[in-house]
């Protein structure tokens, strides 16, 4: 299935590794504009050595006021993807408040904001949109230490619901996509031990972790005119475990 999105502008948080990264990489890849987000200016330097087209912008979105600045002149954006996050894992009776304020100020209370002033956009110009929130298979399943991880992407999914109610008849639609486990940065710090690994490797049918391609193909499917009845579902990307 080829997917075009030449004349297509669009942003993508969290740009600067694992699958933000390689959704640049794909968006480009269908002719889309790029605008590349995250709060490392050494990934952005390298990100641009390997794209030279796309635009950057430095910000850390858990800061209210940095994003309202970062993004106040960013102009027409078609496709948005809410990718940044941080995976903080800690038992539950151990869990701290910063790690808990943290995870909801960038994994729910920024995408909730970047979406807030994409969509106003989307809606003044009245030429739709898609937006794509990065949610996780433990949006809906518990997993040991993810206490506050999976309370951020259960957030995710039902503040999808929402906006797939409240946007839709502005022609905007939003998704979630809900990987299991990827080995990217984030996916090292819950996975590495191989003991783990094979517990969780144990509950997928297909017996693999998901690569970032995997995700990468779904994320922009969703963005894509193919997918144009699509809106307020959660599509899994974990090879059958939340069907187990
Ligand atoms: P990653 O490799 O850790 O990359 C996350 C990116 O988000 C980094 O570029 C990071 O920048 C950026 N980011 C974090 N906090 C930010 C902030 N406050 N402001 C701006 N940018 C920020 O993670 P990933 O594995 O690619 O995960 C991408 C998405 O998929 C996340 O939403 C994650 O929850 C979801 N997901 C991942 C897995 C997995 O196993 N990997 C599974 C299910 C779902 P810095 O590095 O500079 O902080």
């Amino acid at each position: 299935m080829e997917i075009c999105l030449a004349g297509k502008r669009a942003l993508v948080t969290g740009a600067g590794k694992g699958i933000g990264r390689a959704t640049v990489k794909a968006l480009l890849a269908c002719g889309a504009e790029v605008i590349a987000v995250t709060r490392t200016q050494s990934d952005l330097d390298s990100l641009v050595q390997e794209c030279p087209k796309i635009l950057t912008i430095c910000a850390d979105l858990s800061n209210w006021e940095a994003t309202e600045k970062a993004l106040k002149d960013i102009g027409r954006v078609d496709l948005l993807v809410n990718n940044a996050a941080v995976a903080l894992l800690e038992p539950f009776l151990e869990m701290t408040e910063g790690a808990i304020d943290k995870s909801f100020d960038i994994n729910v209370k920024a995408m909730l904001h970047v979406s807030q002033i994409i969509a106003k956009g989307m809606k003044c110009r009245g030429a739709g949109g898609a937006i794509v929130n990065l949610s996780s298979q433990a949006s809906q399943c518990a997993l040991k230490d993810h206490a506050v991880y999976c309370a951020t992407k259960g957030a995710v999914d039902m503040l999808t619901k929402v906006m797939a109610l409240e946007l839709g008849p502005h022609k905007i639609r939003v998704n979630t996509v809900n990987p299991t486990v990827v080995m990217t940065a984030m996916g090292r710090i819950g996975w590495s031990d191989p003991a783990k690994a094979s517990g969780m490797l144990s509950r997928i049918p297909l017996g693999r972790f998901a690569e970032v391609e995997d995700v990468v193909n779904t994320i922009i499917f969703l963005l894509s005119d193919k997918s144009a009845m699509i809106t307020g579902t959660a599509l899994p990307v974990d090879g059958g475990f939340l069907a187990s």
